[in-house]
């Protein structure tokens, strides 16, 4: 909106002044009044004269020249006056359409710049903005006087904007700001304000004039390079990669601030070549300085790894690759890249002193150790579970080739010398390529369970299983696999041997101790149930001697009745047989052989067993109460040995109620399942229990608290228990109140049904 001032200012620029100077002005003044002056003169005079005279009638006609020059003086005053009048007239027309044109002029100006214009007085207040403030904030005029325009102002930049304007005001200083103004649409675009103010002769302000310009596109360029500087340097600084530009002609060397920080110099201080070649270790000062030279002559690329040796005695391994190349004006130039490699090449020489120390360990290690290469393997076992195979035990069942292909697909790539000897090979080349699995385990079982446990992605694998070695001896050893490489391209293994013939032997023998002594224990308790034996076997032969004299004297009859002979030839058979089974199982008992693992029903055994010991019991005054369990579970057993186990426990309870309460000595056997595949069995007695200071020695050897007893006989039956794959405890507080001995041991599943 134009004020008095702008109009003040449109005129000051026209090409006629409205306002020349007042020197002019009195000028024209002074000619116009001498014109009037004169007219007025000439008529008075003739006027006067001729009313004087009274000759008015000869006035129409003058007869003298006097007042022919005078008249003549009149007319041309008076048209001179109405000339210069008239001319002046014309004048002030022209200055007046000339001013109204150059404001117009000036307005359009001054809306049609691409900035707001704007006016403030001294004070600060805007009392003039143009139109393209109201088109651009779509605000009305009266709404940007004043201080209205704050408004406009991005909230951010609100009090940094207006704190830097009422600065400018208060110092009278130049103003300048960028900040954002709120556009009709609701958008903010960035300005760059900026005002001056106008003073008047005494330096006083007397206005401030203003213009705010659009930036928003520069803005949005800088900021945008900005951003892509930053993230370069943050690209670089993540990387550890400097760049530097070295042009040969000038000298000059520009760096990015991650080259600075690699060298070692103080961020954007002038660099030269010199200076950046000065950080070059010593060793590697020739080397460098020649591929510069010889990239800088053939234009060409170097890509090189030196190092720095630093001010503070550090040193730093760098990447070098450069290429030079020619500006505009053919001057050569030399742009390169420096990537610090400092800790790759310190982890490198890491993980070579890593292999180093494997390698070290894998060839001294006083086991036999190979590679294999599990690559084969992993693709095919990849296969199989894209395929959908999640139960490789079951797949194997499916399709039992596969098991064949895969004995053949691990594949040994190294082996150290123990290896190669305990394979009984000369060199490495006679096991490296061999099948670890087909050509080395006999074990087919062993084969699969590692195959299912490498498809199952666990670490390793062991077992022990015999091994065919290539000069055709077969030892025990422990076989080890494990995997070394994580995740799911797991393609390198490590094999392990261990030579257990010793510890199998010693096992062996031990086992061999263990059976003496299982069977000196048998053949100690057969010793104690003498008696019991005795009355075992004399029971059927007495009945065999009775029946046989029945069967004389119905022969001896004078009718001799063959039926009752048959009869009783039964049953002396019958008693026969019962004594040869007793003297069978006390046979068992005796000899020192070892039976085949055979299918028992487990609680058949008890009763049998019980039955055994029935007069031992009998004659002590005890009473056994064997529970059946309902399912008689079926357990795969040695059953001399279990027997030996229950004749020990069953004599031991009956041994520790030799002073109980005769009506009050009572074993329970109690058997039930233990999940789907154990059954465990209770022996109670009624006895005074285990001290509780002998319970952790119990089933130690030779402990006894008896003065006749060995203290063999727990630790014979826990040792029996284990070998069938289960554990044997004692506690006090059985259902009896006595002692508890507990049994587990696994049961038969494949007899189940
Ligand atoms: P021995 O019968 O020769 O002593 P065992 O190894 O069979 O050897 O038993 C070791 C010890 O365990 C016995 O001396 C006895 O102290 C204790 N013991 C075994 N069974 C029982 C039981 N049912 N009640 C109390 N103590 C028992």
């Amino acid at each position: 909106m134009p004020t008095s001032s702008s109009k003040q200012a449109a005129a000051n620029n026209l090409p006629i002044s409205a306002s020349s100077s007042w020197l002019v002005h009195l000028t024209a003044a002074l000619i116009a009044g001498c014109f009037i002056t004169i007219t007025f003169a000439s008529f008075a005079y003739l006027f006067l004269t001729s009313v004087g005279s009274e000759e008015i009638a000869q006035l129409q006609e003058p007869s003298d020249e006097r007042e022919l020059l005078i008249t003549l003086l009149g007319f041309i005053a008076l048209t001179g006056s109405a000339s210069w009048f008239a001319n002046q007239f014309a004048r002030r027309r022209l200055i007046d359409d000339s001013g109204a044109g150059a404001e117009r002029e000036l307005r359009n100006a001054i809306n049609t710049i691409p900035a707001i214009v704007w006016s403030t007085s001294p004070d600060g207040n805007n009392d003039f903005h143009n139109q393209r403030l109201l088109a651009y904030t779509g605000v009305d005029a009266a709404t940007a006087l004043g201080m209205g325009w704050v408004d406009m102002l991005h909230p951010e930049d609100l009090e940094r904007h207006v704190a830097a304007w009422r600065d400018a005001v208060a110092t009278g200083t130049a103003f300048e700001c960028e900040s954002r103004l709120k556009r009709s649409d609701g958008q903010y675009r960035w300005f760059l304000a900026r005002a001056e103010p106008l003073r008047d002769p005494s330096g006083r302000v007397v206005r401030w004039y203003g213009t705010n310009v659009d930036i928003d596109d520069r803005r949005r360029a800088e900021e945008a390079l900005r951003r892509s500087d930053a993230y370069l340097a943050e690209a670089q600084k993540l990387s550890r990669t400097g760049s530097a530009v070295w042009n040969l002609a000038t000298g000059e060397v520009v760096c990015s601030d991650e080259f600075y920080s690699i060298f070692g110099f103080a961020p954007r201080s002038r660099l030269s070549v010199e200076m950046i070649l000065q950080r070059t270790h010593p060793d590697d000062a020739t080397f460098v300085r020649r591929e510069l030279a010889r990239a800088v002559a053939e234009v060409g690329q170097i890509d090189l790894e030196h190092r720095l040796l630093m001010e503070d005695g550090s040193v730093k391994h760098v990447h070098l690759v450069a290429h030079s190349t020619r500006d505009a004006q053919e001057r050569c130039e030399l742009v390169g890249a420096v990537m610090d490699v400092t800790a790759r090449t310190k982890a490198y020489a890491a993980l070579e002193a890593s292999e180093c120390r494997y390698r070290h360990l894998f060839d001294h290690m006083p086991v036999a150790l190979g590679q294999l290469d599990l690559g084969e393997m992993a693709g095919l076992f990849a296969e199989l579970r894209a395929s959908g195979v999640t139960d490789l035990d079951a797949h194997f069942d499916a399709h039992p080739d596969l098991l064949t292909f895969c004995q053949g697909s691990l594949v040994i790539t190294a082996a150290n010398g123990n290896l190669i000897r305990l394979l009984g090979g000369t060199d490495e080349g006679a096991i490296i390529g061999r099948s670890a699995l087909g050509g080395l385990l006999g074990s087919s079982d062993t084969i699969r369970r590692s195959l299912v446990s490498c498809f199952r992605m666990e670490t390793s694998f062991q077992d022990e299983t015999k091994i065919e070695t290539i000069d055709g001896r077969r030892i025990d050893v422990l076989f080890t696999s494990s995997i070394t490489s994580s995740g799911p391209d797991r393609d390198t293994g490590v094999l392990g041997l261990i030579d257990i013939s010793q510890r199998i032997r010693a096992e062996e023998g031990l086992r061999r101790v263990q059976a003496d002594y299982a069977h000196s224990a048998r053949v100690s308790t057969l010793g104690q149930l003498t008696a019991s034996i005795a009355h075992e076997i004399n029971q059927p032969l007495a009945a065999i001697a009775t029946h046989g004299e029945a069967g004389l004297r119905w022969l001896d009859n004078a009718t001799p009745d063959l039926d009752e002979v048959r009869k009783s030839t039964r049953q002396v058979i019958a008693n026969a047989h019962r004594a040869s089974d007793i003297v069978g199982r006390i046979r068992a008992m005796a000899v020192r052989r070892e039976q085949p693992h055979e299918v028992l029903a487990f609680d058949t055994l008890l009763r049998e067993t019980i039955l055994f010991l029935r007069h031992e019991a009998q004659s002590r005054g005890v009473t056994i109460i064997h529970r059946n369990n309902a399912d008689n579970l079926a357990v795969r057993a040695d059953r001399v040995q279990l027997q030996q186990v229950v004749v020990n426990l069953i004599m031991n309870s009956i041994q520790a109620m030799a002073d109980s309460e005769a009506d009050r000595r009572r074993i329970t056997i109690n058997t039930t399942p233990d999940g789907m595949a154990a059954l465990l069995c209770h022996f109670d007695d009624s006895g005074p229990g285990i001290r509780p200071e002998h319970l952790p020695r119990l089933f130690e050897s030779f402990f006894t608290t008896k003065c006749d007893g060995m203290g063999i006989g727990l630790p014979i039956c826990r040792s029996i228990i284990e070998a069938h794959g289960g554990s044997m405890s004692a506690e006090n507080g059985g259902a009896e109140g006595g002692a508890r001995f507990i049994l587990r041991l696994p049961t038969d599943v494949s007899s189940a049904n």
